[in-house]
């Protein structure tokens, strides 16, 4: 048997590979250090400062909440990656799907508009974790005191879904990254305290999805007005 080593790939997989590590490690700092900081201070002065205890309680559980979105997201790209997330397609009402969606958010600022009935086949669950990424960062990037507004039309023989925010918007050289495993903007990370959740992994896990449901993600977004997320769904007539 002879095994032939390509040293080009392999030197490129060990640098994805070294730079995986490196994102990983990066993110599961923060929640570490917050964590040890203040089971420290717990340890000194917790017992006599009820104030103190109550925040570093909801600190802790917040950290924890944040390394357990990060597992997961990685856990569902890395099963993504080796073939082992399988899909079922059955026809799904999208604008059925869509109001139980919204209803469920229990957000005020979310404004749906008038729904054209129509039929999509997919997996309805990862439908819903896909808009749940696109509805997170429309709310996350956005002020409390702005809507974020989902829109659905029919054209032909296909649903454009949109989500749009009034938000920090998005730079032309970062949207075309922000798909990238880890990306995250210089502005969203200002924007953000470490208590939000916010890992950059969502597109990516949103992109997979909707690449397996042949489902365009186009972005249109101005810096300080705003960003505009469209989905192109194919339809089925039944
Ligand atoms: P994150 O968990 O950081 O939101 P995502 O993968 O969902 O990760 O998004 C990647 C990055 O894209 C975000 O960190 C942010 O910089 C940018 N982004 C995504 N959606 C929006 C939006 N609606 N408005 C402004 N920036 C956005």
């Amino acid at each position: 048997m002879r095994l032939e080593i390509n040293t080009a790939q392999a030197s490129e997989s060990f640098l994805r590979q070294q730079r995986f590590v490196n994102d990983v490690s990066h993110e599961l700092r923060t929640p570490l250090t917050i964590i040890r900081g203040y089971i420290d201070l717990l340890e000194s002065y917790g017992a006599s400062d009820p104030e103190l205890f109550k925040e570093a309680v909801s600190s802790i559980k917040n950290s924890a909440q944040n390394m357990q979105n990060l597992v997961e997201s990685l856990l569902f790209l890395a099963r993504a990656e080796q073939g082992r997330q399988p899909l079922t397609k059955v026809p799904v009402d999208l604008d059925e799907l869509l109001k139980k969606f919204v209803e469920a958010y229990h957000s005020p600022r979310i404004k749906l508009s008038k729904l054209p009935p129509c039929k999509i086949l997919a997996d309805a669950d990862f439908i819903k974790k896909m808009f749940s990424a696109f509805v997170d960062n429309a709310l996350r990037y956005s002020t409390p005191d702005t809507p974020v507004k989902i829109e659905l039309t029919v054209s032909g023989d296909a649903a454009i879904l949109k989500f749009i925010d009034k938000g920090i918007g998005i730079a032309k050289d970062d949207a075309e990254k922000i798909f990238d495993r880890f990306y995250r903007t210089d502005k969203a990370r200002t924007k953000l305290s470490d208590k939000e959740n916010s890992v950059g992994l969502g597109l990516s896990v949103a992109k997979w999805i909707a690449d397996r449901h042949n489902i365009k993600i186009s972005v249109k977004s101005k810096l300080g007005e705003g960003s505009t997320f469209a989905l192109t769904i194919p339809t089925i007539t039944i």
